[in-house]
């Protein structure tokens, strides 16, 4: 259904949609047949630059946005969240043919995101200091005030969520910002930043320049005149971003980064629903989640059951075109379909394929739901983020073996238990290294939890009260006090 309109392809500066500098553009390209969506413009350096100026000049003391009561703040962002839900339709459409998935998930997704934005803007007048008994004939006082510019770079997993994430703690905050949206998925951005605009936020308070991560989003990883930088995306690139940010200016940082999460199953467990609840943390987003559940931890006892149970649910799983009833999209594009065939050929070697294992179809990005069981930890699948319809079922007998095996990771980002005995699941949250955990259920992210990740699964946290502190600066206000009485 390429008959989705695409009202906006520039980029958005200063409440203004604009060509780039170098009068650049690139494509976009429709994962589900290959096809060029459309072309957008390419911001980069230059762009970045006038974006980042356009930001400061909003910051600055006296502006209609600093001069706007926090209440006000949460107004605009009610209006914003009461503009996704009228636009639901449009913005989901839009969503599943720049990204794949399916139009049903964008949806869901975008309702969600909408949920985000109204905790948010409930908050912006609720940012509150503390007074200090500080030692000393004094009285001091806390003031926590926005960091200032904030260059937000997002991934392409989940556009309109992400832009959510990066953009309403900040408002809420005060903050003025530079979004970089994913080169594989501009459109939603910018069909947010209308929204923005609509919703009546100032000038400058909200720009997005779409383009490329090395020119446009290292730009904005540079800039001095940007306070700070939050990013999702890949492990490696977080760390390129790390180092820029601490180039020009010291910006603070938050990341999300990768992950290679362990859901581990006790023998007590109800099979079938463990394996359902295994297979949805597996393929949630075609496998496109940071936070998946990729590795599966199944105690001995029940391990012949589960793996059978898991084939039959991945084998049932529905591929195919998005704007259909179905369970998964396509791949985002052909660099991550090659990169997750890819492990696919590697698995096939080294473990038991016992559903999927090929591409699905001839067009387009999609490959079967694919499931191996016997892997081992020092298996290249067991090991490496893999980011596509990939489960890896892993055999254990003992609490201690499975808690080490589930921690033996780089990463910490999530990790499920599924249980009935309280005391075990007590003991996995306890002892298990990342920044979510759940039990008996799997990614549950609501807009009041805080999300990240431990190790190098990232740094900071987003969503919930954790979320707007990385917006915010504290200010220690000490003021002296006479040591006698006046009159
Ligand atoms: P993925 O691996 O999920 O494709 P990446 O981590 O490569 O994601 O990219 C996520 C975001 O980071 C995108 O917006 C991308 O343009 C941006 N990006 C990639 N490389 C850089 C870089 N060197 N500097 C800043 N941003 C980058």
């Amino acid at each position: 259904m390429s008959n989705v309109e695409i009202k906006y392809t520039k980029l958005f500066i200063n409440n203004q949609w604009v060509d780039a500098v170098s009068k650049k553009t690139f494509p976009t390209i429709n994962p589900q047949d290959e096809s060029v969506i459309v072309k957008v413009a390419e911001g980069d350096k230059a762009d970045i630059d006038i974006a980042v100026q356009a930001a400061k000049k909003a910051f600055q003391r006296y502006t209609e946005w600093r001069t706007l009561d926090a209440s006000q703040r949460g107004r605009l962002l009610f209006k914003l969240a009461d503009l996704m839900e009228r636009d639901v339709t449009y913005l989901s459409e839009l969503e599943t043919l720049d990204c794949g998935k399916p139009v049903k998930q964008a949806y869901g997704e975008i309702i969600w995101a909408a949920s985000i934005v109204r905790y948010y803007a409930g908050k912006a007048d609720k940012i509150l200091g503390n007074t200090i008994p500080a030692d000393g004939e004094v009285l001091t006082f806390t003031l926590k005030e926005p960091v200032g510019v904030c260059g937000q770079i997002l991934p392409w997993n989940y556009p309109i969520p992400m832009f959510i994430w990066k953009i309403a703690p900040a408002l809420a905050a005060g903050c003025t910002i530079v979004v970089k949206p994913a080169e594989q998925t501009p459109l939603t951005a910018l069909a947010m930043a209308a929204l923005v605009k609509e919703a009546g936020f100032p000038p400058g308070v909200v720009n997005v320049v779409p383009g490329y991560g090395p020119t446009a989003g290292a730009a904005l990883t540079h800039h001095p005149d940007v306070d700070k930088v939050a990013f999702t995306g890949s492990t490696e690139v977080g760390r390129i971003i790390m180092k820029g940010a601490s180039a020009a200016n010291l910006k603070r940082i938050t990341l999300e980064l990768g992950g290679k999460s362990p859901l581990v199953v006790f023998n007590d467990a109800d099979v079938e629903k463990a394996a359902d609840i295994a297979h949805r943390a597996a393929f949630a987003n075609a496998g496109q989640c940071c936070v998946a559940g990729s590795r599966t931890y199944v105690q001995s006892g029940i391990y012949d059951k589960f793996v059978a149970k898991a084939a039959e649910i991945a084998k049932k799983r529905s591929v195919g075109n998005p704007y259909e009833d179905v369970q998964q999209g396509p791949q985002i594009d052909p660099e991550m379909f090659n990169k997750v065939m890819g492990y696919i050929e590697v698995g096939k070697k080294s473990a038991r394929c016992v559903a999927g294992g090929n591409r699905h179809g001839n067009k387009g990005f999609f490959i079967e739901p694919t499931v191996f069981a016997d892997v081992t930890d020092d298996m290249k699948i067991s090991n490496e983020e893999i980011f596509g319809p990939v489960q890896s079922i892993h055999k254990f007998e003992t609490f201690e073996e499975v808690v080490d095996r589930a921690n033996n990771s780089n990463y910490g980002l999530g990790a499920g238990v599924v249980t009935n005995d309280v005391n075990i699941a007590l003991a996995f949250v306890r002892h298990v290294r990342a920044g979510s955990v759940w039990v008996n259920t799997y990614e549950h992210v609501t807009a009041q939890t805080p999300f990240g990740g431990f190790k190098e699964s990232g740094i900071g946290r987003e969503l919930g009260e954790d979320g707007i502190l990385q917006y915010l600066e504290i200010k220690t206000v000490t003021l002296s006090l006479p040591k006698k009485p006046l009159l």
